[in-house]
């Protein structure tokens, strides 16, 4: 891993690209550092949330994420640490008059918690909510975005996601488009986004004037869990896994008998699953005063590529390979203050 000094991204809305944000980092506690678990995905101005643990409404005004864009919220599991901030970051949205839709998902004791927050504190709202309980499968897909739930195996019904961005084509190439005579204008730009068009009575498609779409993005959230072959298999090849790591593996038993993962466990997880890059969130607060690095020092025996998560550190995710801003006040990683780590994927 090699450190540079780089400014933040200047395009977190860039269509080959996420951002993810963390909004807490936090293992059933929350610290002086870490709030309740919370990780925003943005893809080209879409907001993707996954968890709503407590204080997330005010996380999400210091991340300076706006709070009326397109948005969906995704709930791992109905523990109190990861749906506590739900009613609060609602009643903020709604305060601040948001319009556009919501759309929330996650297992089915999910629609119980939101109607009954609902109708005990009067949470009404200035937007559509529609809350889905949901076992598993494709829950959204919106041009080439899209996410997909799986089941994992903690204490109760559970969940990790799946986020991916697929592009319909690869590079275009204008000669082989004039050579079959389509005009240079508004006809390129419509093949190279993936549609087929007919000129002169023929259809041309865009596998003809561009190349092969690369292989989709992928960032896995494995929400809580024990390691499990779901998981394993949703985070194949994947670009980012984010996984919880409670403890380190002196603490097997408490993994084992509350439904977490080790370190190491977790590690090994990623390299089984051929991932480019490990982020790892949720560690006990008995980490706290080491700043997780036991856990951090633990992954690295099984796996190189692997960070951890601190709340308010951004990662952008690229082909490319990925980039992470710590927040200023973090140490640990490798890099401080405005410093960023550079990893190379593939
Ligand atoms: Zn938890
Ligand atoms: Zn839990």
């Amino acid at each position: 891993m090699t450190v540079t000094t780089v400014m933040r991204s200047r395009d977190p809305g860039s269509k080959r690209m996420f951002e993810i944000v963390f909004l807490g980092t936090g293992g059933s506690i929350p610290t002086d550092n870490r709030n309740h678990p919370a990780i925003a995905i943005r893809h080209e101005g879409t907001v993707l949330i996954f968890d709503t643990g407590e204080d997330v409404q005010r996380q999400f005004i210091r991340a300076r994420l706006g709070l009326n864009a397109p948005m969906a919220i995704f709930i791992t599991h109905i523990h109190a640490d990861h749906v506590i901030g739900l009613p609060g970051l609602i009643l903020r949205m709604s305060l601040l008059g948001r319009r556009r839709p919501l759309q929330i998902f996650g297992p089915r004791e999910l629609v119980d918690y939101v109607r009954l927050i609902r109708s005990s504190i009067g949470l009404g709202t200035t937007f559509e909510t529609t809350v889905y309980g949901v076992k598993e499968g494709k829950l959204l897909e919106r041009r080439g975005l899209s996410v997909e739930a799986f089941r994992v195996e903690h204490r109760g019904p559970a969940l990790g996601y799946s986020v991916t961005f697929r592009r319909l084509t690869g590079r275009f190439h204008p000669e082989r488009a004039e050579a079959l005579g389509v005009p240079r204008g508004p006809l390129w730009g419509r093949l190279a986004s993936g549609e087929s068009i007919i000129v002169n009575g023929k259809t041309i498609r865009p596998l003809d004037v561009c190349d092969p779409p690369p292989p989709p993005l992928k960032i896995v959230y494995s929400g809580d869990t024990r390691p499990c072959d779901t998981l394993r298999r949703a985070a194949k090849n994947a670009d980012v896994l984010i996984s919880e790591a409670m403890y380190t593996s002196d603490r097997l038993d408490l993994a084992e008998e509350r439904g977490h993962m080790t370190a190491r466990e977790a590690a090994r997880l990623a390299r089984e699953a051929n991932v480019k890059t490990l982020i790892l969130t949720h560690y006990s607060p008995r980490y706290e005063l080491e700043m997780g690095m036991p856990i951090l020092e633990e992954a690295r025996t099984e796996f190189d590529n692997v960070i951890l998560a601190r709340d308010l550190m951004r990662v952008t995710v690229r082909r490319s390979g990925i980039k992470v801003t710590e927040p200023a006040t973090a140490r640990g990683n490798g890099g401080s203050g405005d410093k960023t780590l550079r990893q190379h994927g593939s």
